[in-house]
């Protein structure tokens, strides 16, 4: 990219960082470099890369956009976002802890229950909209502190600002999982906190074709940490994948601007419906942290949910309905969504304190035309 005086926008950014015509042909596009292993020029000279797990050019050029749009020193991509949520708990060790929100995503929370209970590392989990509580929460041995924000399903947002204060306090690290909002809607590292986590899965990728993941940072030996991480443990990209979130990248801007401005329409339509109970969206004036939300982010995005007044089975009957909205998990593509977080994503909190309302319908709002997807969710609602 030509160098300018002032830093090149994101829109720019995410069209060229990382992504100069490529050098042989002048290729505008980066190839996919499908290859394992790379010739030497001679023993212990080579052009950059070696052996495909530890660096393909593809990887790199993703990992080098994704560091420019959470304007971070470094990235690494990941084969998907619990590969790189994993890189981030092996920085642990046994008789570390982990202070955790009590409704971060699931496979985050299994990861930790699951697997690094059994390697020593202990998880205590709080309602981190409570700052007091996240510090009697903290011990001598806590060294990450596991900030996701906006939270899944009721879109709580948690103040990155704070919540990294009282983690460097105690000699922790702040993460975030940034994956609802995307890089374009909330920066982590410019709040205070040390890496910015994604599954490049959701809006990053964008169009529900690829699985993956990313980490972003600026301290260089952090960096150095978990790229070996990345190398020694094994769970990268490969160039396919690396290439379809590089592409996806590309209209990250323009998309989120759209399931913003959708997400936003139908919260309001929603607020209004006499069948509806409450609406969990960042972006209403009505929200908790409306204030704070709009000090960390840019826009609001597309992820929603709602309580439907008359419970479980009216949610599910409107989920099975709307024809537009599609009932599936996941979330962040062109493409709306609509679940029961009960029933689906969260089946596993079922009958615990941490189980989400039993009415409770979420959507990912995707970029169709919003009053098609209103007409849906209308007719869907009965
Ligand atoms: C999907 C998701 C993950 C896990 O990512 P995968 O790509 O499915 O491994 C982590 N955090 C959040 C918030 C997610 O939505």
């Amino acid at each position: 990219m030509p160098r300018r005086a002032r830093k090149p926008g994101f829109d720019t950014l995410a069209i060229h960082a990382g992504q100069e015509p490529e050098g042989l042909t002048g290729a505008v596009t980066v190839p996919i470099f499908q290859t394992s292993t790379f010739a030497q020029v001679a023993v212990g000279k080579n052009k950059g890369y070696e052996y495909a797990r530890t660096g393909n050019p593809t990887r790199t050029a993703l990992e080098t956009c994704l560091a420019a749009l959470e304007d971070g020193r470094w990235g690494l991509a990941f084969s998907s976002g619990m590969a790189a949520t994993d890189a981030v708990a092996h920085l642990l060790k046994a008789g570390d802890h982990v202070v955790m929100g009590d409704d971060v995503y699931g496979g985050t929370y299994r990861l930790f229950v699951r697997v690094f209970d059994q390697l020593g590392v202990a998880m205590t989990t709080v309602d981190m909209r409570r700052l007091a509580g996240v510090r009697k929460a903290m011990r001598k041995n806590t060294r990450l502190v596991w900030i996701e924000t906006p939270t899944n399903p009721l879109l709580k947002v948690l103040d990155i600002r704070a919540l990294s204060e009282i983690a460097h306090k105690g000699k922790a690290l702040a993460v975030v999982d940034n994956t609802f909002a995307s890089p374009y809607l909330q920066n982590p590292l410019a709040h205070g906190a040390d890496l910015t986590l994604h599954s490049t899965t959701k809006y990053i990728g964008g169009h529900s074709d690829v699985v993956g993941g990313a980490i972003v940072g600026n301290d260089t030996p952090l960096r150095e940490r978990l790229a070996f991480l990345q190398n020694a443990v094994g769970g990268v990209p490969g160039p396919l994948d690396a290439w379809l979130v590089l592409r996806g990248a590309k209209t990250l801007a323009v998309r989120m601007d759209r399931h913003s401005a959708n997400g936003l329409a139908i919260a309001e339509w929603l607020g209004e419906h006499p069948k509806v109970a409450r609406v969990n969206y960042p972006g209403l004036r009505s929200h908790p942290q409306h204030d704070l939300a709009k000090r960390q982010m840019r826009s609001f995005g597309g992820m929603l949910s709602f309580e439907l007044r008359s419970g479980e089975a009216a949610a599910k009957r409107m989920a099975a309905r709307t024809k537009i909205f599609a009932l599936a998990e996941s979330l962040g593509g062109v493409e709306s969504l609509i679940e029961v977080p009960l029933a689906m994503t969260h089946g596993s909190v079922r009958g615990t304190k941490l189980a989400p309302p039993a009415g409770l319908v979420r959507l990912s709002v995707g970029i169709e035309t919003v009053h098609d997807l209103i007409e849906d969710l209308a007719e869907a609602i009965g």
